[in-house]
């Protein structure tokens, strides 16, 4: 009935993530609240890991892009669970040094990095960065020369692979702001600059084809597109890029049309594909890297709301306000993404009409769904929104001056607070008068 497995009813038609009642959860904690099943986000972890092993030898690694939910107990997880991680920013590599993150399995991403950022990476150690373009190169070759140490890097190639999915989030194409392109010879001079440079070391070649991906056909694709370019690289330059990584992207269900393919069934055809490309091309088997973000949280979070009002527009719609929007849950507004919606304390109750869900900010478009077909729901209702867990708490906002929620995450019988719910404190400690 749900989107995954971790979610229930109990005998008082309360909705029930894991062991524990999120009505009693929106009580103890008040709303908004995310919730995080912590259980579920370990075995998500384990799925991947254990593709690799199946698959692929065990020659790879998993990294969880951090970009997804970025917090201290959530990288500590991550580490615990044998992954790695990827970073975009200072702000992200910095919360995983400080929750004490393995970082030579940290990997670097971004299309400007700045020397500040470059600095902090080289101190804390990071294992790879992945080279957007040539002025990074030089800055990172200049900063890890006055340092006397080699950098290992990956480039950030442009295959060329449409992957059917949301244009705001397609980074495949020629056109995207990322990374080099194969198709003009640029991600090719680029390598061949390098390999000139004192303080650098090629190690691989990443991609990204983009989101919420359901075909494995798309990585397969640019699978074969980049072993052919290692090859090419090895052939035309000597150049030995032995690690493949390929990215993130792969689909989750948020609403019940979707139907995504387990962790297996992704890496099966993927490793399938690259043996066999691999063998043809009379290269070595490559170091193959993933980098899921969505597909590791997205269902193990929730988000829990209580309705303030329900506004009927007679036979136009009806509002049910909540006490949170697009300040805790941007991506209908960026987006228009699909959700379901649950009343967590009547989960079973049969639906009876289209409403529409705002928040509570100064902003029309603030809606965390429209239309969408509903039970009855009352003021004082809480209301839960499953499959939360990526790119919400990470994309979150203080707009309005609107505090960001905690997380609780839960994990068997127990629950704990891993991130605090912002205080007004919070919201003017940076400014001065
Ligand atoms: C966003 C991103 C990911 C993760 O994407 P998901 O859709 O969350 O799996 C991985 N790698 C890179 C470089 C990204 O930009």
């Amino acid at each position: 009935m749900f989107n995954s497995d971790n979610l229930s009813v109990n005998s008082q038609n309360h909705l029930i993530i894991g062991k524990h009642d999120t009505v009693e959860l929106a009580k103890e904690f008040g709303t908004p609240l995310y919730v995080l099943d912590e259980d579920l986000m370990r075995k998500n972890c384990r799925e991947f890991k254990k593709a690799i092993d199946t698959y692929y030898s065990g020659n790879g690694l998993v990294l969880f892009a951090s970009k997804a939910l970025c917090t201290m107990y959530t990288g500590k997880l991550v580490a615990d669970e044998g992954l790695g991680a990827d970073v975009v920013s200072g702000g992200e590599l910095y919360t995983l040094y400080k929750a004490g993150f393995p970082m030579d399995k940290v990997f670097f991403h971004g299309n400007n990095k700045t020397a500040d950022e470059i600095e902090l990476a080289l101190n804390c150690g990071v294992g790879h960065f992945v080279v957007d373009n040539k002025t990074e190169l030089d800055l990172i070759n200049a900063m890890a020369k006055s340092k006397c140490i080699t950098q290992k890097i990956l480039f950030r190639i442009k295959p060329g692979i449409d992957a059917h999915t949301h244009d705001f989030i397609k980074t495949g194409q020629i056109d995207s702001k990322f990374g080099v392109a194969l198709e003009n010879g640029e991600a090719f001079e680029i390598h061949k600059y390098a390999s000139t440079l004192s303080n650098i070391q090629i190690d691989g070649v990443h991609c990204h084809i983009g989101s919420q991906i359901f075909d494995v056909e798309p990585f397969c694709e640019a699978a074969k597109v980049m072993i052919n370019f290692v090859a090419d690289l090895y052939e035309s330059l000597g150049i030995k890029a032995n690690i493949v990584n390929l990215g993130g992207g792969f689909g989750i269900k948020y609403a019940s049309v979707d139907d995504p393919l387990t962790p297996a069934e992704y890496i099966r055809k993927v490793a399938e594909t690259v043996t066999e490309i691999a063998k043809e091309r009379n290269v070595d088997l490559p170091f193959l890297v993933f980098e899921p973000g969505r597909s590791i949280v997205a269902s193990a979070g929730i988000t829990l709301y209580t309705v303030g009002s329900v506004k009927e527009i007679e036979n136009i719609r009806t509002y049910v306000s909540v006490d949170g929007g697009m300040t805790d849950n941007p991506r209908y507004i960026l987006y228009g993404s699909k959700y379901s919606v649950v009343i967590a304390n009547n989960a079973n109750a049969d639906t009876v009409a289209p409403i529409t869900i705002a928040g509570k900010c100064c902003e029309s478009g603030d809606l965390i769904q429209e239309n969408i077909l509903m039970p009855e729901i009352k003021v004082g209702d809480t209301l839960a929104v499953l499959a939360t867990g990526a790119y919400n708490y990470s994309m979150a906002s203080n707009y309005n001056r609107i505090p960001r929620p905690p997380i609780v995450a839960v994990n068997g019988d127990k629950k704990k607070v891993i991130v605090k719910r912002e205080s007004y404190e919070d919201i003017i400690k940076n400014d001065i008068l």
